[in-house]
């Protein structure tokens, strides 16, 4: 194997985001506010045969690992995905996400009279409902299908190695 073909499928330092919903890679990325302008090392396997779910997306992050609110809202649109840490190319931790009951930041309301939209300094918060979810400043409800179109493009903290 090449060293190319070696970086394109091992991480050093970084989070393994395995066997996520296929056609998601892309909204995972924004979920972690990762456009490519940040230098990050990212690679992404999209529609890979994958026993189980019959195909998946898969996204790799070098020297990075998730926030528990990312890690909320990817439970949102890949509730199949599993986290995996990896620390000098070993898989060091494991988890497979869970449905919170609520997620904080990274959504964006869209009730443009919400306060989370005004100049204030508040942080989002949504409720998780059976099919989407709920702002909890406005009673807001987004669809669980549209979830995706109201991740905040500016992206959220992150949590360096
Ligand atoms: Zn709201």
């Amino acid at each position: 194997m090449s060293d190319k073909e070696l970086r394109v499928s091992k991480i050093r330092n970084g989070t393994v985001i395995d066997h996520v919903t296929a056609g998601q890679a892309l909204n995972v990325l924004a979920v972690l506010g990762i456009d490519g302008s940040g230098g990050e090392s990212v690679s992404i396997g999209m529609n890979v045969p994958s026993g189980k779910v019959g195909q998946k997306d898969v996204v790799k992050v070098e020297g990075r690992e998730l926030s528990q609110s990312e890690v909320d809202v990817i439970s949102l649109i890949a509730p199949q995905a599993t986290i995996n840490i990896i620390r000098d190319f070993d898989v060091v931790e494991k988890n497979r996400v869970e449905r919170t009951d609520s997620v904080t930041g990274i959504l964006v309301c869209p009730n443009h009279n919400c306060i989370t939209n005004a100049d204030e300094p508040v942080k989002t918060a949504f409720e998780v409902l059976d099919d989407g979810v709920r702002c909890s400043y406005c009673d807001t409800i987004v669809r669980e299908e549209d979830v995706a179109e109201h991740i905040d493009a500016r992206g959220a903290g992150e949590t360096a190695l």
